[in-house]
C-alpha cells in the first residue's frame, strides 16, 4: 500500500513520543513538541482517518495515530517498527522518490484512491493525501489514509440503480408504442443492452404447444452461445416437475415462477456456459420470469460484466419492470384476439365482410392496372333457418364451417372467401379473363355444391344455394358498389327463384313497396304512431336497475307493434331518421321528468342513435337544446352508437362525442364486437360504456373460446375504464359467468322485456321518500 511513507533504515523507535530520547538533538525538539502537543495527539487518535508522519532525512515513521494501527491491524510499536518500506511492502527507494518529488513541489499533491485487500478478504478502497510539512528544519511528510470503501460502493450502486431505471424507462415507452409482440421483445432487449449496460440479453418465450422455450429475442449475444441456447431449450421441458440436471437458469425461473440468480459465475463452474461466459467477461446473471396472471410465459435474461450486480434493491426495479413487460404481452396478445375478432369470422375462421371488401379492394387496384375483370359472388344458403331450428345451432354450425371448408376448397384460396351474413358467403376472383365463361363455371359449381353430401348429426344432408355475382368493372368501380350489386342479384334471384343472377342495373331501383313504407312512415310521426319501450339493466353485483334503454315501437293502425328492424333501415334510407331521432330523445327525456315529477327514482335512459344523426353536423346542438328544458335532463341521458358507425369518419366522431359529454351525457359503444373497431380507435374514443353484443353473450356458454372472448372483452373494456354492460340476457348461466367475469351491468329477457313507460315505472322504479 501506499499509505505511509518512509523506508525503516535507521532502528525502529517503539513510538515517536517515548523513543524521543534515543533520537538526535534535532529529533529530540520534535518530539518535545509534540509531547506538548499531548491535547492535539488525543484529537488524532480520534480521527477516523489514518494519520502517519515520516521524517524524511530518516526515513522513519515518527507517529501514526489509533486509526493506522487499526488499518494495519498492527500495535503503534509494531508499526513505527516496520517503517515506511514495512508498512508498504514497498521498496524504501521508491518512497523516498515520491517523498522527495512532493518535498520539491512545495504543495501537497492531489489526493489518490487506492485498493488493498481488507482483513475481511473484501478489497477496500482509500483516498491518501499527503502534505510536506517543514518542521524544526527537518522536512515530514504527514499521511492521511481515509476508507472510502463503503461511500464508493454506494456510488457504484447509484450508477447501477441508475442504468436499471434508463432500462425501466426506455423500455415502458415501448411497452406504450409496441404494436407486436416481437416489436416489444426486440425493443426491450436491446434498451436493457444500451441503457441497462448488459453486454447480453435475451428473451425466451414458452411455446404454449410444446411447453418448450424459444428464444424470441436477444441483443449482444454471440451467434453460437444462442444457437447453443436454442438447442438446450428444445431438449429440455420447462415445465416438467422436480429438478432437472442440466436444467437451465431460465427453465428454472419460468418452473419456479421466481427470479433465479447467479452473482458470481466464478464461484459456480457448474453453472451451463459458466465457462464461456466468464471467458467472455460475464460475471453475473439473472433470469426474470414474465407471469401472465399464474403462469410464467417466459424469461428476460440480463447478463452483467459485475459481480454482485443483482441486489434486492436492482432485483426489485428488474421485477417491476418484467412485470410491465408481461402485462404488455398479455395486452397485446388481447390486441391480436381482439384484432383478429375485428377481421374474422370466429365460426368459420373466414374472413368478415370487412376485410373481404379490404381485400376486393386490393384486387381491384391489380384489376384496374392490368386492365382485366373481376367477379364478386354473394351465396346464400337456402333453407338455412329450417335446418338450424329442426337439428339445432349445433348442427347449423357445423354446417356453416363444412359450407366454408368446401367453399374454400373449391376456390382454392381462402383469402378469397368470406362469411358476410349469418348464412351467406361472399367470393371473389380477382382475375377474369375474357373468354372465361362465368356463367357455365357458376353452374356448374352450384351443381357440385347441391350433390355434395354434408354430414351432420349423423344423416346426410343436401343442401342447395343461390348465388348473385356483379362484376368489375361493368357493374361496379369498388368493393362496396360491387358487394351491393351482388347482393341486389341475389335477392333478385331469391324473389325470381332462379339458383343465380348476374347484376342488372334495373335490380336497384326502388321497389314499390317500399314507397308505400316511407309515406306510411313519414305519417307515422305526425299521427304520434312512435312509442318508447324501455328495458331496464340491472347491476350485476348489487342486482338494483341502474339505467334503462329507451327502444323504438311503431304502433302500426293495423299491424300493431312492429318492431324497429322492420322500419329504422328505411328511416334511414330516407332521412326520416334524423326527425324520428330527435322524437326519441325528446320523448325518453319528457319520460324521465315525468317519472320524477311522480316522485319515483328515475333511472338514465340510453337513446339509440343513428350513425346519420352523429355524423349530421348540428347534432350536438340539437342534444343540447334538448337538454335545457331542466337543469337534471343532462344525468338523465346517455346515447348509444353501434360501433361500426365510428369509423367511418374517426376524427369527426371524437369531436362529436367528446362535445356530448361535455353536456353530461353519457356515451355507449353498442353492439360490440359485431363490427370493426380496433382497440386503438377504441381507446380513442371519449365513450364510457361498452355494451357486449349479444351473440357474445349467447357463445359464452358454449364452450371456453366464448367465454374467453367475453372475458378478454371484459378486461380490455375495464382497462380502458369502461363500464361494461351485456346485452341479451336470457340465462340464469349466463348471468353468472358474467358475474364471474366481473361485467358490470346486464340486460335481457332473463331481467325483463322492453315495457311501456308505465309499466316499466310501476315494475322498476322505487318511491323517493318524501323528504
Ligand atoms: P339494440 O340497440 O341492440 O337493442 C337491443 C335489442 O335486443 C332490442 O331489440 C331488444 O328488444 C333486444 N333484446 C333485449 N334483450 C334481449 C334478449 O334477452 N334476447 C333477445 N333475443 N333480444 C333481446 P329491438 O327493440 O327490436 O331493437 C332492435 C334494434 O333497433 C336496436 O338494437 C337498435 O339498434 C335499433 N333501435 C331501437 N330503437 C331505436 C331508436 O330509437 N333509434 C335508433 N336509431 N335505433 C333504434
Ligand atoms: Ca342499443
Ligand atoms: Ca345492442
Amino acid at each position: 500500500m501506499n499509505t505511509a511513507d518512509t523506508t525503516g533504515s535507521s532502528p525502529a523507535p517503539k513510538s515517536a513520543v517515548t523513543q524521543a530520547t534515543d533520537l538526535s538533538s534535532a529529533e529530540q525538539k520534535i518530539a518535545a513538541l509534540m509531547a506538548r502537543q499531548d491535547v492535539i495527539l488525543k484529537a488524532l487518535d480520534a480521527t477516523t482517518d489514518a494519520i502517519y508522519l515520516v521524517d524524511r532525512a530518516s526515513m522513519t515513521i515518527v507517529y501514526v495515530n489509533d486509526a493506522a494501527c487499526r488499518l494495519h491491524t498492527m500495535t503503534r510499536e509494531q508499526l513505527i517498527a516496520a517503517g515506511p518500506a514495512g508498512a508498504l511492502s514497498m521498496p524504501a527507494a521508491d518512497i523516498e522518490k515520491i517523498l522527495d518529488g512532493i518535498i520539491a513541489s512545495g504543495v501537497p499533491p492531489d489526493p489518490v484512491e487506492i485498493m488493498r485487500p481488507r482483513k475481511d478478504g473484501q478489497i477496500g478502497c482509500y483516498e491518501l493525501r499527503r502534505h510536506p510539512v517543514r518542521a524544526g528544519g527537518r522536512w515530514l511528510i504527514v499521511s492521511l489514509v481515509r476508507d472510502i470503501t463503503q461511500a464508493k460502493q454506494a456510488q457504484t450502486r447509484i450508477i447501477h440503480l441508475n442504468r436499471v431505471y434508463a432500462m425501466q424507462s426506455g423500455i415502458n415507452a415501448v411497452i406504450v408504442r409496441a404494436r407486436t409482440s416481437q416489436e416489444l421483445f426486440d425493443q426491450a432487449c436491446r434498451i436493457a443492452g444500451q441503457e441497462g449496460g448488459f453486454p447480453m440479453t435475451l428473451i425466451a418465450m414458452l411455446d404454449g404447444t410444446t411447453a418448450k422455450l424459444v428464444a424470441v429475442a436477444s441483443f449482444g449475444m454471440p451467434d453460437d452461445v444462442l444457437a447453443g441456447l436454442t438447442q438446450r431449450f428444445a431438449a429440455s421441458h420447462a415445465h416438467s416437475s422436480g429438478r432437472q440436471p442440466g436444467q437451465t437458469m431460465a427453465e428454472h425461473a419460468i418452473r419456479g415462477k421466481k427470479a433465479v440468480l447467479n452473482n458470481d459465475l466464478a464461484a459456480d463452474p457448474s453453472a451451463i456456459y459458466a465457462k464461456r461466459h466468464l471467458k467472455a467477461g460475464i460475471r453475473a446473471v439473472a433470469m426474470l420470469p414474465l407471469i401472465v396472471g399464474e403462469e410464467a410465459v417466459g424469461v428476460l435474461a440480463l447478463y452483467s460484466t459485475e459481480v454482485n450486480f443483482f441486489r434486492d434493491e436492482e432485483l426489485d426495479l428488474l421485477l417491476n419492470l418484467t412485470r410491465d413487460i408481461a402485462f404488455a404481452v398479455d395486452h397485446i396478445g388481447q390486441r391480436d384476439r381482439l384484432a383478429y375478432l375485428a377481421c374474422y369470422d370466429v365460426l368459420t375462421g373466414l374472413a368478415n365482410q370487412t376485410l373481404f371488401l379490404d381485400r376486393v379492394t386490393q384486387y381491384l387496384h391489380s384489376a384496374t392496372n392490368a386492365g382485366h375483370r373481376l367477379v364478386v359472388y354473394l351465396v346464400d344458403v337456402e333453407r338455412f333457418k329450417n335446418i338450424n331450428d329442426s337439428l339445432g345451432q349445433d348442427a347449423g354450425d357445423a354446417l356453416l364451417r363444412q359450407i366454408g371448408q368446401w367453399i374454400t376448397h373449391t376456390v382454392g384460396d381462402s383469402n378469397l372467401v368470406a362469411r358476410v351474413g349469418a348464412d351467406q358467403f361472399a367470393i371473389v376472383r380477382p382475375v377474369v379473363r375474357d373468354t372465361d365463361d362465368l356463367q357455365a363455371l357458376l353452374e356448374g359449381q352450384i351443381e357440385n355444391f347441391s350433390s355434395h353430401p354434408f354430414r351432420l348429426n349423423d344423416g346426410v344432408y343436401r343442401i342447395s344455394i343461390k348465388a348473385g355475382a356483379a362484376i368489375f368493372p361493368a357493374d361496379g368501380a369498388t368493393a362496396d358498389a360491387l358487394f351491393k350489386n351482388a347482393e341486389a342479384a341475389l335477392k333478385k334471384a331469391k324473389v325470381r327463384d332462379e339458383r343465380y343472377l348476374f347484376y342488372t342495373n334495373s335490380m336497384t331501383s326502388h321497389v314499390p313497396g317500399k314507397i308505400t313504407l316511407e309515406s306510411e312512415l313519414r305519417q307515422a310521426l305526425d299521427n304520434n304512431q312512435f312509442v318508447l319501450h324501455y328495458q331496464p339493466k340491472i347491476n350485476l353485483e348489487s342486482g338494483r336497475v341502474t339505467s334503462a334503454e329507451a327502444l323504438l315501437r311503431w304502433n302500426q293502425p293495423n299491424s300493431g307493434l312492429i318492431a324497429p328492424g322492420h322500419f329504422i333501415p328505411v328511416l334511414e334510407e330516407t332521412g326520416l331518421i334524423h326527425d324520428v331521432g330527435r322524437w326519441a330523445l325528446r320523448q325518453a327525456l319528457r319520460d324521465y321528468l315525468s317519472s320524477r315529477a311522480a316522485n319515483l327514482n328515475a333511472v338514465r335512459i340510453a337513446v339509440n342513435v343513428s350513425q346519420l344523426q352523429l355524423r349530421q353536423r348540428g347534432f350536438v346542438e340539437e342534444i343540447s337544446r334538448v337538454l335545457r328544458s331542466d337543469s337534471a335532463a343532462a344525468s338523465a341521458l346517455e346515447i348509444e352508437i353501434t360501433e361500426s358507425v365510428f369509423m367511418a369518419d374517426v376524427k369527426h366522431s371524437i369531436a362529436s362525442l367528446q362535445a356530448i359529454r361535455d353536456l353530461g351525457v353519457t356515451v355507449a359503444i353498442d353492439d360490440f364486437g359485431t363490427g370493426f373497431s380496433s382497440l386503438s380507435y377504441l381507446a380513442k374514443l371519449p365513450l364510457d360504456t361498452l355494451k357486449v353484443d349479444r351473440s357474445f353473450v349467447v357463445d359464452m356458454v358454449s364452450g371456453p373460446q366464448g367465454l374467453a372472448m367475453v372475458a378478454t372483452i371484459v378486461n380490455l373494456a375495464h382497462a380502458l375504464k369502461l363500464k361494461v354492460v351485456a346485452e341479451g340476457v336470457e340465462t340464469e348461466e349466463q348471468a353468472r359467468l358474467l358475474r364471474l367475469l366481473g361485467c358490470d351491468e346486464m340486460q335481457g329477457f332473463l331481467i325483463s322485456k322492453a315495457l311501456p313507460h308505465e309499466e316499466f315505472e310501476t315494475r322498476y322504479l322505487s318511491r323517493l321518500s318524501n323528504n
